[in-house]
């Protein structure tokens, strides 16, 4: 049985940048529903006691097991998603290892910035945009629908939601405003440091 976890930070935390509004549905309603299905598909069956990480990878790819897994991924990622946040009075900077890594992987921060916003701009209709460690190389992968890195064995250390609603309320279809605006005030290095 899983349950919603609570958020690192206050409802109004994430504001202007990410309105109190756009959470109450977004966390509040989106992603409960996502566990509430969850918990309903897995009920008396062989998944029901297995962690959310191994719910992922045993309906990887399996068509009869379609709506576990996109509920199980979106469970995964939601949560992941919200910790990669952090007000943006919390400043965060990347540490030593990881600016080291980012430069060499990316070139530059700078790099790593554009090609990530590149990234989630072109996610075509609903996906996420996710920087994934693949044995030393940090990458930018694109996923779609509910799907995540985990199924293609990589590992993953942040994940931007670009589905439609995780910015609609705030920015309607500027897409490139909400990217901007999460990726300049509320990326939490500290969370990427802790997924290395
Ligand atoms: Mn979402």
């Amino acid at each position: 049985m899983f349950t919603l976890p609570a958020l690192p930070y206050a409802m109004t935390a994430l504001e202007p940048f990410m309105s109190a509004k756009t959470l109450e549905f977004h966390y509040g309603k989106h992603h409960q529903t996502y566990i509430d299905n969850l918990n309903k598909l897995i009920a008396g069956t062989e998944l029901e006691n297995e962690t959310i990480e191994s719910i992922i990878m045993k309906t990887a790819g399996a068509d009869d097991k379609a709506a576990i897994f996109n509920n199980a991924a979106q469970t995964y990622n939601h949560d992941f998603f919200w910790k990669g946040m952090r007000p943006n009075t919390d400043i965060t900077e990347p540490n030593d290892q990881l600016f080291e890594m980012i430069e060499k992987s990316f070139g530059s921060m700078g790099d790593f910035y554009g090609e990530l916003k590149t990234a989630a701009v072109s996610v075509f209709g609903s996906g996420w945009v996710w920087l994934v460690l693949d044995g030393e190389t940090l990458k930018i992968v694109k996923t779609a629908n509910g799907s995540n890195p985990l199924v293609d064995n990589l590992k993953p250390l942040w994940g931007l939601d670009v589905w439609e609603h995780s910015y609609y309320l705030d920015y309607q279809n500027r897409r490139a405003d909400y990217i901007e605006a999460v990726l300049r005030n509320l990326l939490n290095w500290d969370f990427i440091a802790a997924n290395l």
